[in-house]
């Protein structure tokens, strides 16, 4: 019988996936496996893959079928993720090459489809519609040892019309509290300082088990109180669900990162009835009012989609507008792209591309504009970092302040994994610069500039 020894992994999309592919990592390695970085050595290829837009898939499935034609050893090569869901055996009809597919809810039969795999030589698929509650989640072999990702609810109970995930994924499913207090509490002895939560809508957690008694903001009060615990972060957020309990929490928990990421994805009523997202502006901005009464420093990422069916240059114009008023510190910005098995892939993608790619370039341009903006008004002013790795040149260290700020400084390795209070001396145009103010932070929480 084959055996396996060496195998290569290659993720795409989101941060769900990012914890999946650790997940699976640890897995493999746990079966003796070792991790390479060079695809054409590997016994065993994974590609984890994403289904949110069209160019991602195109861009997988150009990848996998290049395998197909190449000359390379024959490595035995797996389908995980979104589209593995979304397409299903049609995946072996199309790449005849590939040995399995696993669903975004079968992460925990890799192993058992391997032996399957290797010892009948046919084609195997695990795609279950339910989420497996039993993921062992503590087997994740993680890359970054500063900081780590935590799933707290899978799936997502909304169906906006253009969104693969509440097919790819599932219903909402939560994750028991006293798991994730523990998984946490593994990584701080381990010497993680940051974690984030993750859900398509971290703010529906708990809903589902009513029984447990703990919604979104009860657990963040749990996780705050473990100690070395610096940082917590989440996302996303549905507009719909953020409650005044949970900016509350995100006001007085010291832990807890004053960035919430509140994708509005459009400014027009029109266009979010069509989108299915459940709110209008006018609730939208209430709730931003409200959130910035109750936390004043919080800064606001976004998602948006421009160029959605029958959007008018007018209607577009709101979204920019909104996105004026608000001045989002983070954002990413999309032109619409039809996705087979939503509601919105029935309906004619009446923008032409030429109109698409102008309305996102207004919107980028603007971002690039309010981040500049944003940078300046830090020059001269300290910011609380934490120190996560040296930079690509390998001669300064790369960081983030609690808003998710990229921040390039020099000093020596021993800063990674502190947090610092950094004086911001320049920009460039994605990061800030800066240097070690060298004084420990005594800032309270509500007068951190992020
Ligand atoms: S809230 Fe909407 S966009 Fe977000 S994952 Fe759910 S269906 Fe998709």
């Amino acid at each position: 019988m084959r055996q396996l020894k060496t195998f290569f992994i290659r993720t795409y999309g989101c941060q769900m996936n990012e914890l999946d592919s650790e997940i699976m990592v640890g897995q493999l390695e746990k079966r003796g496996l070792t991790r390479i970085d060079d695809e054409t050595d590997a016994d065993l290829l994974i590609f984890n893959t994403c289904s949110i837009r069209d160019l991602a898939e195109r861009k997988v499935m150009g990848k996998i079928g290049q395998l197909g034609r190449s000359k390379q050893k024959r490595s035995i090569i797996g389908v995980t993720g979104c589209m593995a869901m979304a397409k299903k055996e049609t995946l072996f009809r199309k790449l005849p090459h590939v040995d399995f597919v696993i669903g975004t809810n079968n992460i925990s039969e890799l192993g058992d489809v391997l032996d399957e795999v290797v010892q009948s030589g046919k084609q195997t698929i695990r795609t279950d519609d339910q989420f497996e509650e039993n993921l062992d989640y503590l087997v994740a072999k993680r890359d970054d040892p500063v900081k780590a990702f935590v799933s707290i609810i899978r799936g997502c109970d909304k169906f906006c019309t253009y969104c693969v995930v509440p097919y790819t994924r599932g219903q909402e499913v939560s994750r028991p509290p006293e798991s994730i207090v523990e998984e946490c509490e593994r990584l701080v002895q381990n010497g993680y300082k940051e974690i984030t939560l993750l859900g398509q809508n971290v703010n529906s957690y708990g809903k589902d088990k009513p029984e447990w008694n703990c919604l979104f903001h009860d657990l963040l009060y749990r996780l705050d109180k473990i100690p070395g615990l610096k940082r917590i972060r989440f996302m996303t957020s549905h507009p719909v669900d953020i409650t005044l309990d949970l900016m509350h929490a995100i006001r007085d928990l010291p832990s807890i990162c004053e960035f919430v990421h509140f994708p509005v994805q459009a400014g027009s009523n029109r266009i979010l009835k069509k989108m299915h997202r459940v709110y209008t502006v006018e609730k939208y901005l209430e709730k931003v009012e409200l959130m910035r009464s109750i936390v004043p420093n919080v800064s606001l990422g976004t998602d948006i989609i421009v160029g959605f069916p029958t959007e008018t240059e007018e209607e577009f114009q709101m979204t920019y507008d909104i996105f004026k008023q608000i001045r989002y510190s983070v954002a990413f910005i999309f032109a619409y792209s039809a996705r087979k098995g939503t509601p919105a892939f029935r309906w004619k993608d009446d923008i032409s591309e030429a109109v698409k790619q102008e309305r996102l370039q207004r919107l980028l341009t603007l971002h690039n504009e309010i981040c500049i903006e944003d940078r300046k008004s830090l020059l001269g002013t300290e910011i609380e970092v934490l120190i996560e790795k040296r930079g690509r040149d390998e001669k300064h260290l790369k960081g983030r302040s609690r808003c998710w700020k990229n921040v390039i400084l020099t000093g020596d390795d021993s800063l990674i994994g502190t947090l610092q209070n950094v004086k911001v001396t320049g920009f460039n145009h994605q990061t800030l610069l800066g240097e070690v103010a060298g004084h420990p932070t005594e800032m309270s929480k509500l007068n951190l500039i992020n």
